[in-house]
């Protein structure tokens, strides 16, 4: 099997961690929220959907920082308790091949492109955008709430 050319990069355990703090100290932007079916409640930091009465955090997350054009804060899951975070960085996780759009930053946070797989491999669709030599990373997001979901960058 060829190398990829990407690495998948989980949301940071820190952040994680934070986020399951701030609940319990009751930060008014975190809440606790059961995952009610399959495929409703992507965890950001084992890159899974929460199962069905799995509890999640959802919580404001700015994927891409302050003081840019594209600034962008957005809602986001974590599982509510412990869980491993995403390791198989050269795989593309198994539970979001479907349902995700892929935007492609320059390394000052603007967006230069964007793609929906449309039929393609969801690989084929990220190599396609590092063809661009101003292509950073790339953020997948859902393609219909528009959440981040995880970031892809140069292997
Ligand atoms: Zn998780």
């Amino acid at each position: 099997m060829k190398a990829s050319t990407f690495r998948i990069l989980p949301l940071p355990t820190e952040i994680a961690d934070a986020a399951r703090l701030a609940v319990n100290a009751g930060a008014l932007d975190h809440t606790i929220v059961r995952a009610n079916s399959p495929g409703s409640c992507p965890c950001r930091h084992c890159l899974r959907w929460a199962q069905p009465g799995e509890r999640v955090i959802l919580f404001p997350y700015a994927a891409i920082p302050s003081g840019h054009p594209y600034s962008e804060t957005g809602p986001i899951f974590v599982h509510a308790n412990e869980c491993h975070r995403y390791s198989a960085t050269n795989e593309y996780p198994a539970d979001f091949r479907n349902g995700r759009v892929f935007r492609a930053y320059d390394s000052n946070y603007n967006i230069i492109d964007a793609k929906i797989v449309n039929g393609s491999e969801p690989e084929v669709v990220i190599e396609s955008l590092f063809q661009n030599p101003d292509t950073a990373f790339v953020d997948v997001r859902s393609v219909t709430h528009g959440c981040f979901t995880f970031r892809v960058q140069r292997a």
